[in-house]
């Protein structure tokens, strides 16, 4: 069974891409469960009512459930335990998120970690977590399976008159676990050696693109450990560069379970009085990949059209909203959580603070992303720009980062008039630079 209880989530609801990957990931649910003879009952509505009534309809006397992280989830779940036990039926919650169960990491005195590396360390000290399970053999389907909501009333897809912003995003994915598989398999063939520095050059497909299929549970942390694992003939430090990235999904679910307030405030307090400077068009020229600065546009408009960024581009980015603009991290939070077909409470909410330097484990503040420097080092040829900002293919590789410097005849030639078929930059990087670190430091004397 899923249920989609918005009003539980409240402003958390899924997003837009969110519910697009929902749909089709649940259509492959349905269809996968049907092989088996098994039905799949979709509802929506507060699951506190749904579920037990599901649970009294068939005469189940206990309910499983994979554990969800986020604390509106949680909330949910609390009130649906107290409501199965009022009718003397049990719920039953397994770690199928994570790695591990929550508690299971912790330090020697018990206590949550705070810190990325120590974390990593700690879960590695355990050994390989379980393995992954098999389909277990001689599921029954309940006799008449009350039949719930047609997939469809979910209304999940972009519903006229919106144009189908969503349109391009099933050339790229295909959700569900065979997608999954499909994904996973692919990226093992390549060497794992080479994911390290492959993994940052954004012109190529050089990491796994799993991060959906792992935040919907089609494929788990553990299946994906395991198959990186083997494929390094048990290797750990040749795998671990990946692992690692697995271990800080671990993490964020971990700092996300400890610190639920995080998805909304700051880990370190000192930065509630930071003194961001909101303005609506500086924010919509970011959000619609119009500031002037070709990878930061590049990476907001691959966004848009595949529900998915770049890790590499999602820093710059980031970064360039909270640093250069001024904006607070929380409304480039939302537009992520909008937009992300992998849109997940604990990964967005730790690496948008440790961008914007609230994070415990955050990146110095002074540490600003220059965009022109990240754009030359991670796509020197402009091949990642020139597919998302077509209107600067043309231009030579020397300006493709930096077009306001390409001399007249060279734009001309590349047909590209500044400020016309695409902007100056919003901000001079100096000047944006400048303007945080003062930021900062105002924030600082106010402590
Ligand atoms: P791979 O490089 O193949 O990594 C394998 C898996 O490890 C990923 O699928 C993901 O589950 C995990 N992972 C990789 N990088 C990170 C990371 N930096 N932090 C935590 N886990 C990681 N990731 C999300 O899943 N959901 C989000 O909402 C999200 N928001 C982000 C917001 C910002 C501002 C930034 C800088 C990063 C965000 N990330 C998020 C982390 C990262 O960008 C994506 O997980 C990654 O790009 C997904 O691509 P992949 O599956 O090919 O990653």
């Amino acid at each position: 069974m899923y249920v989609l209880d918005d009003e539980a989530a409240g402003q958390w609801a899924l997003g837009g891409a969110s519910r697009w990957w929902l749909h089709h990931s649940l259509a492959a649910l349905r269809a996968d469960l049907a092989e088996r003879r098994l039905p799949l009952v979709l509802a929506r509505g507060r699951a506190e009512a749904v579920v037990p009534a599901l649970a009294e309809g068939v005469g189940a006397s206990e309910v499983f459930a994979g554990r969800a992280h986020e604390p509106w989830a949680r909330e949910a779940d609390r009130r649906v335990a107290e409501a199965l036990g009022a009718a003397g039926r049990a719920l039953r919650l397994f770690a199928s998120a994570t790695l591990r169960a929550p508690a299971e990491i912790a330090t020697g005195e018990g206590r949550p970690y705070s810190m990325y590396a120590p974390f990593a360390k700690a879960a590695l000290k355990l050994g390989p977590p379980g393995d992954p399970l098999p389909v277990p053999e001689g599921l029954h389907p309940v006799s008449s399976p009350p039949g719930g909501e047609a997939l469809e009333a979910l209304r999940l897809l972009p519903q006229a008159p919106v144009p189908d912003w969503a349109e391009e995003f099933g050339t790229l994915w295909r959700p569900g676990e065979a997608g999954a598989r499909e994904r996973l398999e692919r990226f093992l063939l390549r060497p794992l050696a080479d994911y390290s520095a492959a993994r940052n050059d954004p012109g190529i497909e050089g990491s796994s693109g799993l991060s959906a299929h792992l935040h919907w549970g089609e494929v788990s942390a553990r299946q994906v450990w395991h198959a990186a694992l083997a494929t390094a003939e048990d290797d750990l430090e040749r795998a671990r560069p990946f692992l690692g990235e697995i271990l800080w999904r671990e993490f964020s679910l971990h700092l996300l379970w400890h610190r639920p307030d995080m998805v909304e405030a700051p880990l370190r307090p000192a930065y509630e009085r930071f003194p961001y400077a909101p303005d609506a068009g500086l924010l919509r020229a970011w959000k619609r990949g119009r500031t002037g600065y070709p990878i930061v546009d590049a990476g907001m408009r691959q966004l848009w059209r595949f529900g998915w960024m770049h890790n590499r581009v999602r820093m710059v980015t980031a970064s360039f909203l909270v640093k250069h603009l001024l904006q607070p991290w929380q409304e480039g939070a939302a537009w992520f959580w909008d937009t992300l077909v992998d849109a997940d409470a604990g990964n967005n909410s730790v690496s948008w603070q440790w961008i914007a330097g609230s994070g415990l484990d955050a990146a110095p503040y002074f540490r600003v992303f220059n965009p022109v420097a990240q754009g030359e080092k991670f796509d020197p040829a402009g091949r990642y720009v020139r597919r998302f900002v077509p209107e600067l293919a043309r231009l030579p590789d020397k300006y493709i980062h930096r077009p306001w410097e390409a001399p007249e005849a060279v734009l001309r030639g590349a047909g590209v008039a500044l400020g016309h078929d695409y902007p100056r930059p919003v901000v001079e990087h100096a000047e944006g630079r400048k303007r945080a670190l003062d930021a900062f430091a105002a924030m600082r004397r106010e402590a």
